[in-house]
């Protein structure tokens, strides 16, 4: 061993969905969502000129930080987002005053949750005392805390594969958890984020919301009682825009100040123009975003029905994406299976989990030709 390599770095890098080179696949494994981008996306992208880009984008991402900022605060003003929440409101307001939004100054922008959430282990989970996290849960937290040498301690799920709140209420460097939890898809009542955070004042507690917009209640809401609170959402879910990496965090404004030193510490210009333009014109389109979200739950809740049919039971997934078991077939099995067919789920060989497959909701079209292989595959009785 030459003496340089005693001091490399090594990780062990997540590992990202695959994705196909394949053009006729049914693409059920990285939980992108199967309709394209709002309209206005389309339009903003034939608006966009090449000579500005030979200039820096800006660093704060104004444009689309205060887009972001102004969908925040239609979403707590018009849409109760829940099971059955109707959004009120379809045009974003300009004109609201600062004191009953969400402001500019609350949000951090990225490249995708994931830079988000890279930035806020940097800056926040600081401590020798353990970060907290489910044992099952989003598979990047523990490289992270790898990676940058942050103590951490799996807490189990209970058998039913939910968090159980009590477990974060031990000492600790600080606490994240995904709602709904990935790849479980259950959700967390308000509630039960709050005890979290009532009982971990001392520390930043961080609530993934990758997820949210398809069935759960925002925590957005909470930042008014507690200031060590994130909340850190994405485009690459509800907003259909996984290919232009756009993430971002909600948070009280010292929060973001203090993410923003860190990020300016590292890389100024995180946000090219183009993800600047098109991100902005998808937050001014609330009505898209509604049909779209309201087209996934509704496939969903078919998905339920007809999985449970064929003999697989699953937690009941508040997200974009089914954890399934079979009660005969092995989900090693049948991810082999299904890869062979031409449509692709998320399997992960991990303690606990082995026997699970993870299915992103796609189309109507696209899940009747899973529901269709499945129906004749031997040992899936109906
Ligand atoms: N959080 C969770 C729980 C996720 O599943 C993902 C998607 N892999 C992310 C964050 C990151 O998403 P993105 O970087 O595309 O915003």
């Amino acid at each position: 061993m030459k003496k340089w390599e005693e001091n490399i770095r090594r990780v062990t890098p997540y590992v990202p969905g695959e994705q196909p080179k394949r053009a006729d696949v049914v693409k059920l494994n990285t939980n992108e969502n199967p309709y394209p981008p709002s309209p206005k996306v389309a339009e903003a992208l034939r608006q966009m000129q090449t000579e500005p880009m030979r200039k820096y984008p800006d660093p704060e991402a104004k444009l689309l930080v205060e887009a972001i900022a102004r969908m925040e605060t239609h979403a707590m003003q018009n849409c109760a987002f829940s099971d059955d929440s109707v959004c009120a409101g379809d045009v974003i307001d300009h004109s609201l005053a600062d004191s009953e939004c969400i402001t500019p100054g609350q949000i951090f922008v990225g490249v995708g949750s994931d830079d988000v959430l890279a930035m806020i282990f940097l800056t926040f989970f600081n401590s020798e005392k353990p970060i907290l996290f489910p044992d099952i849960t989003y598979s990047f937290y523990d490289v992270w805390a790898d990676m940058l040498r942050i103590p951490y301690v799996r807490q189990p799920l209970n058998d039913a594969f939910e968090i159980e709140s009590k477990d974060y209420e031990k000492e600790n460097g600080g606490v994240i958890f995904p709602n709904p939890n990935a790849p479980t898809g259950a959700l967390l009542p308000l509630d039960t984020v709050e005890d979290i955070l009532r009982h971990n004042s001392d520390v930043i507690v961080v609530v993934d919301e990758a997820y949210i917009d398809f069935g759960g209640i925002t925590s957005v809401g909470l930042l008014k009682k507690y200031d060590n609170l994130i909340v850190v959402k994405t485009f690459s879910k509800s907003r259909s825009m996984a290919g232009m990496r756009i993430g971002y965090a909600v948070a009280s404004e010292e929060l973001i100040r203090y993410l923003n030193d860190v990020k300016y510490s590292f890389n100024s210009y995180t946000m090219n123009q183009t993800a600047i333009a098109l991100g902005t014109a998808a937050a001014e389109d609330p009505v898209y975003f509604e049909e779209t979200r309201r087209k996934i739950m509704a496939t969903r809740e078919r998905a339920k029905d007809e999985l449970a049919k064929l003999g697989f039971s699953f937690q009941n997934s508040q997200a974009n994406f089914l954890f399934v078991t079979h009660r005969s077939v092995p989900a090693a099995e049948l991810f082999a299976a299904l890869k062979e067919e031409g449509i692709y789920v998320r399997y992960f060989n991990k303690p606990r989990i082995d026997n699970y497959l993870r299915i992103t909701i796609g189309t109507d079209e696209e899940m009747e030709r899973l529901y269709a292989f499945l129906r004749v595959y031997p040992g899936i009785e109906c």
